[in-house]
């Protein structure tokens, strides 16, 4: 059995037609379905649906062989004990700082809000800045209005979220797309099948960009 996590949303969204290229279709729509196991057309592939930021810990502990995840919620897992042998080139958007529109700079340290709490600590301590890191779980864009924060870390596509709420992105931290990820063990246990998969994967990928 091969056993590949993903995330409702984005990423099953796009990732969905090019398991389709491979050969892969969900037995059901997770996207209605209340199963959090999905079977595919092929008897020994099936489907987890697991939290965006769980897809890497799934994959980790080997009880998934095969994950999607974004770049974002990879850096922020860190570790090497996931291999990542092909972008997707889904999802696509940027990490990026953002902060109030004409903000002038805090006097003290500054005060970054984020889920990204591990790329906000690298990203800085690579500046050799000293900035106070609060730890949030959603909504983001609300800690520079209400005081909690001077600037957020956050995942930007068209910018919309920010300026609805009177903030600019300011610097890129990362280009972000969705990546396959591979279990180290399966992938020496199981290369063959895993290898051709990834194989399929990365045509189906060529064939949408070749334009
Ligand atoms: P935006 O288009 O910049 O207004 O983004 C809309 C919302 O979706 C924001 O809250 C972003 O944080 C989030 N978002 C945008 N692109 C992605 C992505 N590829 N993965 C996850 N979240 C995203």
């Amino acid at each position: 059995m091969l056993t590949i996590a993903l995330s409702k949303g984005r990423i099953l969204d796009d990732t969905l037609p090019l398991l389709a290229d491979a050969g892969i279709v969900p037995t059901e729509d997770p996207d209605k379905s209340r199963k959090l196991i999905i079977p595919t057309t092929q008897d020994d592939v099936r489907l987890l649906i697991v939290r965006a930021t769980d897809v890497p810990t799934y994959v980790e502990h080997g009880a998934a062989d095969l994950g999607v995840a974004g770049k974002d919620v990879l850096m922020e897992y860190g570790g090497q004990g996931l291999y990542e042998p092909l972008d997707l080139k889904i999802a696509q958007c940027k990490l990026m700082t953002a902060g109030a529109i004409g903000a002038p700079a805090p006097k003290g340290r500054l005060r970054i809000a984020t889920k990204f709490v591990n790329v906000a600590k690298r990203y800085y301590a690579e500046q050799g800045r000293q900035v106070d890191i609060i730890k949030l779980y959603g909504s983001m864009e609300l800690a520079p209005l209400v005081g909690l924060a001077d600037k957020i870390i956050d995942v930007v596509d068209t910018g919309n979220t920010l300026r609805a709420n009177g903030l600019e992105p300011q610097d890129l931290i990362a280009n972000i797309s969705s990546r396959l990820v591979v279990n180290k063990a399966s992938m020496k246990m199981q290369h063959g099948r895993i290898q051709a998969l990834i194989d399929s994967l990365r045509r189906a990928v060529e064939s949408r960009h070749r334009g």
